[in-house]
């Protein structure tokens, strides 16, 4: 499960790039639209609230519709039942039940002269209305207690130009607050001046609530606009406080009404908040596109760098699958095709090897046969010559040749087993010239009339090799130096050459050199043109060379004899 998570190293670049792509504009935009958003539900908040309580305050000219509708109704019947008298309700008992359903909680007939006739409570009217008025919010005493009321105030002819009035009221009671709440959904409260102050008229939380507003949203509700606050009631709603104006024009009561602030819809308006979840929102959701980015286009990277890396091991059965038709796939399609050929190219390079090593191996069979019986022939000769002759003279002649032939048999066998099986080398840090100098007092006892001139220009440089195996590659090589400069006098030049970081060691005889056709076959095994060599001279100096680290070449030149040289190279002081 958790490997399904894992990423590689270009994985982690590709969603670190993108992570920081989308990471900053998402930080703007997170910022930016934390604000918008906030803002917008804020408006849309106290755009809510300002309606809902227009419905309140629509709920008040309904309130004076229902009273007049009730009029009406109280018209027609009081044909026969309207009765307008001192201590008398003018609500038939039928009636009562409408008038409470319209939301009529307050009765007064009052007659021409002014004088109350009617209350349907204990309740006296503080506030005056105009004349002609018909509908108000007025004061209403009821003893203790002071109220709003809406009332409607109905014309009834009394005779001779005069009238009755009759009151139609709904006190803002507590009953009336709690229907407004029902109808709005919106908390609602009323605050009436006490002892300088606004308070609640209905004590909720056992005494009545301060209304809490600063002076300036005061003055703005004395001047009868209405005041609102996203944080109203100690930040508890978003609310909208009204002033209600009685009659005689004067700020009697303030009218809140209140969406309480929930926790989901708080979020919403709460702008860091917001802003915090979108750029969270952002980010895992440029994680997620890193993430399938990743996988999706670097997976065939990652395919293809697998498969490079096994056909580097010489792995060439790496193949890459193809998932896509683009370019991606394309290239995968490319390196399979590739690694196909370069899998059948190295099969044949095989079997190729496997050819040649066979038929150098038979070339190898022919010449050592061709070398071992000419000597055999010449044993079996002499031998048969020796059996059949008398003549000592001739048996001690043929006992020469015969011990002649086997140790030239025998030098073959050596060189065989040189050639096949020199030993381990042992380096160790020497004088460059050190194998050729002995190899030269080897060589050179007894011939006096050979001139050796020395020409060394390596200093104190230092190599490090196998002294022993230079020596008898050194040794091969003044052979033939000595031979093809035969028993006459000669002379040999031997010096050294820094260069750039090699020591070159080189032996340059006076003989008649090597023609120009004979110098690409020098290194072949058995190529000779003595009589008696075995062609194995150089391949053996060549083999203990290369086994010490060094690299044998022939010189040409327009010098007169041949030129040999070894390149060795030079070991640092400090590595010693
Ligand atoms: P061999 O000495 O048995 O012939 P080598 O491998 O040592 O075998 O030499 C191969 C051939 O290279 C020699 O036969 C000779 O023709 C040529 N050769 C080698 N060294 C010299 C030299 N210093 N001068 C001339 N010819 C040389």
């Amino acid at each position: 499960m958790l490997a399904a998570f894992h990423l590689n190293k270009l994985q982690r670049k590709v969603l670190l790039v993108i992570v920081l792509i989308i990471l900053v504009p998402m930080l703007v935009t997170g910022v930016l639209s934390g604000r918008w958003v906030s803002a917008r539900i804020d408006e849309s908040i106290e755009h809510w609230v300002r309606e809902s309580t227009q419905l309140d305050e629509g709920a008040l000219s309904d309130l004076h519709r229902n009273a007049r509708l009730f009029v009406d109704t109280l018209n027609q019947v009081g044909q026969r039942h309207l009765s307008l008298s001192r201590g008398r309700s003018p609500i038939p008992e039928n009636l009562q039940p409408l008038a409470s359903e319209l939301g009529i909680s307050l009765v007064q007939v009052i007659g021409p002269t002014g004088e109350l006739l009617y209350s349907s409570r204990p309740a006296t009217l503080v506030t005056s209305w105009a004349p002609g008025q018909e509908t108000a919010v007025v004061k209403v005493n009821m003893g203790t207690q002071n109220l709003l009321a809406a009332i409607t105030i109905s014309r009834i002819p009394a005779g001779s130009g005069q009238y009755y009035r009759l009151v139609l009221g709904t006190l803002f009671d507590k009953e009336f607050l709690n229907r407004m709440s029902r109808l709005s959904g919106l908390k609602t409260r009323l605050f009436y001046p006490e002892k300088g102050d606004f308070a609640t008229a209905f004590a909720e939380e056992g005494r009545p609530l301060k209304l809490r507003l600063p002076a300036a949203a005061f003055a703005q509700l004395q001047n009868r606009q209405s005041y609102y606050s996203a944080t109203a009631e100690d930040g508890r709603y978003w609310g909208l406080y009204s002033p209600v104006v009685t009659a005689s024009g004067q700020v009697e009561a303030v009218w809140f009404s209140g969406h309480e602030r929930t926790r989901r819809l708080e979020f919403l308006t709460d702008e860091s908040a917001l802003s915090l979840a979108i750029i969270f929102f952002g980010l895992v959701l440029a994680l997620g596109v890193g993430f399938m980015l990743s996988r999706i286009v670097v997976r065939p990277v990652e395919y293809l760098h697998e498969a490079v890396m096994r056909l580097a091991a010489q792995d060439f059965r790496a193949e890459i699958p193809i998932h896509s038709r683009d370019e991606l796939g394309e290239l995968a399609q490319a390196f399979n095709a590739m690694a196909i050929s370069l899998r059948e190219a190295r099969n044949e390079q095989q079997r190729e090897f496997q050819r040649d090593k066979l038929s150098a191996l038979g070339e190898l069979s022919l010449a050592m046969a061709h070398e071992i019986r000419n000597p055999i022939g010449i044993i079996n000769t002499a031998s048969r010559l020796f059996t059949g002759s008398e003549d000592s003279q001739r048996r001690i002649e043929m006992c020469r040749v015969i011990q002649e032939e086997s140790q030239r048999l025998n030098h073959l066998l050596n060189d065989f087993q040189q050639l096949a099986r020199h030993r381990r080398p042992e380096f160790k840090v020497i004088d460059p010239v050190e194998p050729l100098e002995k190899a030269l007092q080897v060589m050179l006892a007894g011939r006096e009339e050979i001139v050796v001139t020395k020409v060394y220009n390596h200093g104190d440089l230092q190599v490090s090799a196998d002294s022993e195996l230079l020596r008898q590659a050194w040794l091969n090589l003044l052979r033939n130096a000595l031979e093809a400069m035969g028993s006459d006098a000669g002379t040999l030049e031997v010096g050294t050459q820094v260069q750039d970081k090699q020591i070159e060691i080189y032996l340059q005889d006076s003989g008649p050199g090597i023609p120009i056709e004979k110098m690409t076959r020098l290194f072949e095994p058995f190529f000779t043109t003595k009589d008696q060599g075995s062609g194995l001279g150089l391949t053996i100096a060549n083999t203990l060379i290369e086994a010490s680290g060094a690299q044998l070449e022939f010189v040409p030149g327009d010098w007169a004899g041949a030129r040999f040289a070894l390149r060795i190279p030079i070991v640092n002081k400090e590595n010693k």
